[in-house]
């Protein structure tokens, strides 16, 4: 942190710990993230998931001939004639085979999908709107200059910035680059993201449950999340609540880690332990954040890593992730402005309860009446225990801070989990 994180945030006009809306919290964090800038070079395939460390420019023109939209004739549109045009036929023109000979006054030539356009051609009439009597081709009337032709540089010009810096590369944006004759990309390393679980009530799998024991299922949620993210992952496991053993885990992690997640330990009960502890090691702020699941929320650094003190209920872990998290990751990662999660509009099939003041991100199923008209059914236990909430859902449905209720028939926000989880 180059600034004094507490003293900066504290000095804000409405900074208040106990009470942080979601978007500020949010803001907050966004303000004091510091990117990787270390950069690599990576065939085309493995650059999938990964930011563009540099502008990615067109080395051509995407086409680079003019060539025909559909399988029909080329002619010029000169030749067209009021009522009916007859042209001779004197050629074909394949993909990646062109016409050679020259298309004169009067002629036409066949052409197909992708194959490049006579220069003496401008248009192109579809197969289904002519007559073929002998080797002359006729149509009528309805044939507009220009049409049913690719020109070339329509989809990229030569020089033209294709994806800037920053750019997450997606499945389409393989095969754009692949279109320009490009086989490597230049993207920034892999962000690496140490986590650990406290507890110890925690027991792992492989381990008889005692009495009072729950099995760390954190671990495997926060572990598929970052891996849908494609960050590298270093899982190290349960760490008790010994203020010895917690301080080694996180020293290690600030360590070898541009980021450290835990879950558990922040919650009002835990946090005075892990706030001195934090307090000795760096600059973290707890936070109760206004939103439920997911009211405590530890953010700040370690050293050179970020540190999110994630809360340890199974529910508020993946709320909290996706929140505040997956955002921030996705900024360290080199991504300027990710996009926001988008909100879409459902009708609410059942009544919610809500009090007003927090934002709440309630389970639900998306699901399309038999009329088309999406609607969102809330899941029945809203426990911020009860994971199998998360896995039955398949969106969050948003209730903004203003919200005191909802009728059944209402509308309502939902997130969609779908690709996230
Ligand atoms: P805490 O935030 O540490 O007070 O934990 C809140 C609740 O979440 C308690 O019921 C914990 O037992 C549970 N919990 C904490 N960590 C985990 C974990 N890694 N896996 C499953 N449950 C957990
Ligand atoms: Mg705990």
């Amino acid at each position: 942190m180059t600034t004094d994180f507490i003293k900066a945030l504290s000095c804000a006009d409405d900074y208040d710990p106990n009470s942080m809306p979601v978007d500020k919290a949010r803001k907050h964090i966004r303000d004091y993230l510091s990117p990787v800038s270390t950069k690599e070079t990576l065939p085309l395939r493995s650059s999938l998931g990964r930011v563009l460390a540099e502008d990615i420019f067109s080395p051509v023109n995407v086409p680079n001939h003019d060539n025909s939209a559909m399988d029909g004739y080329a002619i010029a549109s000169a030749d067209i004639r009021p009522g009916e045009t007859r042209l001779k036929i004197v050629g074909t023109a394949f993909a990646g085979r062109a016409f050679e000979g020259k298309v004169k006054p009067g002629e036409c030539v066949r052409i197909m999908t992708g194959a490049v356009m006579p220069p003496e051609c401008d248009t192109v009439v579809i197969q289904e709107h002519v007559q073929v009597e002998g080797d002359v081709m006729v149509f009528g009337d309805g044939v507009k200059p220009g049409q049913n032709m690719r020109f070339a540089g329509e989809d990229l010009k030569q020089g033209q910035v294709v994806f800037p810096v920053g750019h997450l590369v997606r499945p389409a944006d393989l095969g754009l680059i692949a279109s320009l004759g490009i086989g490597e990309v230049r993207v920034f390393r892999k962000l690496r993201v140490a986590f650990f679980s406290t507890g110890d009530e925690l027991a792992s799998i492989g381990q008889a449950l005692e009495p009072g024991q729950v099995y760390d299922s954190n671990r495997y949620t926060i572990y598929g999340m970052l891996a849908r993210l494609g960050v590298e992952i270093l899982d190290m496991g349960v760490v008790r609540d010994d203020p010895k053993l917690l301080e080694q885990a996180l020293k290690e992690a600030a360590a070898s880690a541009d980021v450290i997640l835990t879950s558990g330990g922040v919650s009002v009960g835990e946090a005075d332990f892990m706030k001195q502890l934090l307090n000795d090691l760096g600059q973290v702020v707890f936070w109760k954040i206004a939103m439920k699941p997911g009211r405590p929320l530890a953010y700040g650094k370690i050293d050179q890593a970020h540190y999110f003190g994630l809360p340890g209920n199974p529910v508020s872990v993946m709320v909290t992730f996706y929140q505040f998290v997956r955002d921030a990751l996705l900024v360290l990662m080199g991504q300027p402005t990710p996009p926001a999660l988008p909100l879409l509009n459902a009708t609410c099939t059942d009544a919610l309860k809500k009090a007003p003041g927090r934002t709440e991100f309630q389970r639900g199923v998306l699901l399309a009446d038999q009329d088309g008209v999406w609607k969102v059914r809330p899941i029945g236990n809203q426990g911020s225990g009860v994971l199998r909430s998360m896995s039955e859902a398949n969106c969050f449905i948003v209730l903004p801070d203003t919200n005191a209720g909802v009728a059944a028939g209402e509308m309502v926000q939902v997130q969609i989990l779908e690709g996230l989880i």
